[in-house]
């Protein structure tokens, strides 16, 4: 396997050119567009890796996914009382459904608008609870104890992060937030802005793949019911609003950040995480959606076959 990973990062480089590093956040602009990481984590938690896997970054919206299964574990499926299940079709951070008067609630949790709704339902006495129980379920989700928050991403994000006030003033004006538009925010900065690698990735994908039990511990982390409903999100609103191609063209559930990390998890099978800083128009990673296809197929893991 180590072999075949190797080969597919060789294969996959070029890519690279045909995209740019994500800007609007200015600290994620100093990411080195050339570098790629694969890591596959399967049942009996056999850990394959080739590329640049030591390398740290952002988790940015792959944190969606960690919300929802800590708001589904607070709040069972009155979650969807507030967030819609469909996908929107629409870039991550469009404001224009939620504009519009007829648009009670955010299309589904994946989008910038759901994600905010989700967070600002996770229970906490205080901001600093919240952050903290996200960032204790990456621990558990990954078996990483050393999950910490880069501060430099989260102060770029609080300088230029307006769509994203824009998008919580609007839900707080629906009634769909009803805490401190400040401090659910606060949270969302953190969560997008904390350290993973692909090793991490590939965990919470192998979590996930194992429905909802760590193949680190054996020790369930999350009820099946919820990962089967974190699957499904991944694989209709994963890969932004590139989801369909994606499904048609790879086939497994998968979440993409604007940070270039992929994190995917085939159900039964294994979990898997990729880096590749380089972005297409949508904010996918360019080298890791080639480096999927080319695992997907060499593996026969499309979830369809
Ligand atoms: N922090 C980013 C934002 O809010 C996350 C975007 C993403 O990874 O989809 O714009």
């Amino acid at each position: 396997m180590n072999k075949i990973l190797k080969k597919i990062i060789n294969d996959t480089k070029t890519f690279a050119n045909q995209g740019k590093v994500a800007t609007y956040i200015p600290e994620l602009s100093k990411m080195n567009k050339n570098i790629s990481g694969i890591v596959t984590i399967d049942m009996n938690n056999n850990i394959y890796s080739a590329g640049d896997t030591d390398i740290k970054f952002t988790i940015q919206s792959m944190s969606n996914i960690v919300t929802l299964l800590l708001a589904l574990m607070d709040h069972g499926e009155k979650v969807f009382d507030k967030v819609g299940k469909e996908p929107s079709g629409d870039p991550f951070n469009s404001l224009k459904r939620l504009t519009n008067k007829n648009t009670d609630k955010p299309y589904n949790p994946m989008i910038n608008a759901g994600s905010i709704t989700i967070t600002s339902m996770i229970k906490a006495d205080n901001k600093e609870e919240r952050i903290a129980r996200i960032i204790n379920l990456i621990k558990d989700l990954t078996g990483n104890d050393n999950i910490e928050i880069n501060m430099d991403v989260y102060n770029s994000e609080l300088k230029t992060g307006d769509k994203n006030r824009s998008i919580a003033y609007f839900l707080k004006d629906k009634n769909i937030i009803e805490c401190e538009v400040c401090d659910v925010l606060d949270t969302y900065f953190k969560q997008c802005s904390i350290e993973i690698d692909c090793f991490d990735l590939a965990n919470i994908g192998a979590t996930l793949a194992n429905d909802g039990i760590s193949t680190i511990t054996n020790k369930r982390i999350i009820p099946s019911k919820y990962a089967t409903i974190a699957k499904a999100f991944m694989f209709t609103c994963g890969m932004y609003d590139d989801s369909g191609e994606f499904a048609v063209e790879v086939g497994i559930p998968a979440k993409s950040g604007v940070s270039g990390g992929i994190f995917c998890a085939v159900p039964n099978k294994m979990g898997i995480g990729v880096l590749g800083p380089s972005l297409d128009e949508k904010g996918n990673s360019i080298v890791g959606i080639e480096m999927l296809k080319l695992l997907t197929k060499e593996k026969n893991l499309c979830i369809f076959n």
